[in-house]
């Protein structure tokens, strides 16, 4: 197999992950021990239980709402602030001991991704939620089911935010707020923190835009990819004028929001290849949450919600 070329991050940009995981039944680790193996491929990390506390290094910690069988341990593998290209090789090392530990990930696991918004104007932070809502779909195709359209509670749809707007008014929506607190009451209402983007941790103390998007990863070549893609997604949106509502409008098929991602990031091969191997296109991919029923764009689920027969 050809080596997966990536174009480089750049090296300001700063960023953190989480991994939600699972130690599997029978394995000869425990916690305190993929800590100290962590620790000894290069990799500095403690084991903290169950805690909140913010370290400059890895940390594993337990985390409840992960649903484990008996005798799994769950656990999270939360990064520090990460810098570039050799941030993102930290996060591979450990990935490549967490793969020989025995670890898995399943339904209940995610992987978030914190991208530093301190250097996100509010016009590049406007760029970059206006172009993950028009690519929301494209980016649902490469994820598990579990993760796409309205079907978790955990990584709701920020397109249902803007409820049965059009592309159009979505966008002016976007571009017309004035702070990113007015930002973040669209993409994420009553400041609910459960959305792919997430943008209540842009008020945090570390300020990131957060994607929960992910459904768990538990190998280091999809770890990558993915990361690679949600912070190369930020900075081309950032430095270039945000899709127009034009390009993608709300009659498009998920066929069309891929073609319309894999364009957007065609100057980076390792990526549009990622996304092309791991599509999983289904035709009617926004399900009702309620009656199951299944629709071919979000506007059409979201007009349906909107008169649902109770
Ligand atoms: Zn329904």
């Amino acid at each position: 197999m050809d080596a997966v070329v990536y174009s480089p991050i750049h090296p300001h940009v700063r960023f953190g992950v989480e991994f939600e995981l699972i130690l599997v039944a029978g394995s000869a680790w425990n916690h305190g021990d993929i800590a100290s193996a962590l620790t000894q491929a290069g990799v500095p990390c403690k084991f903290l239980g169950y805690s909140k506390v913010t370290i400059a290094q890895w940390k594993i910690v337990t985390d409840s709402s992960i649903k484990a069988r008996i005798g799994e341990l769950p656990f999270e593998l939360v990064s520090p602030i990460l810098t570039g290209e050799s941030g993102l090789e930290d996060v591979i090392k450990c990935m490549k001991v967490l793969e020989q530990c025995g670890v898995r990930a399943n339904n209940s696991t995610g992987c978030h991704v914190h991208i530093d918004s301190k250097f996100l104007s509010l016009k590049e932070l406007k760029n970059v939620v206006s172009n993950f809502c028009t690519f929301e779909g494209a980016f649902d195709a490469v994820l598990h089911e579990g993760r796409c359209g309205v079907n978790n509670e955990y990584a709701q749809s920020n397109r249902q935010a803007f409820r049965a707007m059009s592309n159009k008014q979505r966008y002016h929506a976007i571009m017309n707020a004035c702070s990113r607190s007015s930002m973040s009451d669209l993409c994420n209402p009553q400041r609910d923190r459960y959305f792919k983007p997430n943008l209540q941790r842009l008020f945090t103390y570390n300020g990131t835009l957060e994607f929960r998007h992910s459904n768990g990863i538990s190998d280091h070549q999809t770890a990558e990819a993915w990361i690679r893609l949600i912070i190369q997604f930020c900075e081309t949106s950032r430095v270039n004028e945000p899709v127009s509502y034009s390009v993608i409008n709300e009659n498009c098929s998920v066929e069309d929001e891929i073609a319309g991602l894999l364009n957007f990031m065609k100057s980076n091969h390792g990526l549009v290849d990622f996304i092309s191997r791991n599509i999983i296109v289904t035709s009617f991919p926004w399900k009702c949450t309620t009656c199951l029923r299944r629709f071919a764009t979000s506007r059409q689920l979201m007009q349906h919600r909107e008169n649902h027969p109770t």
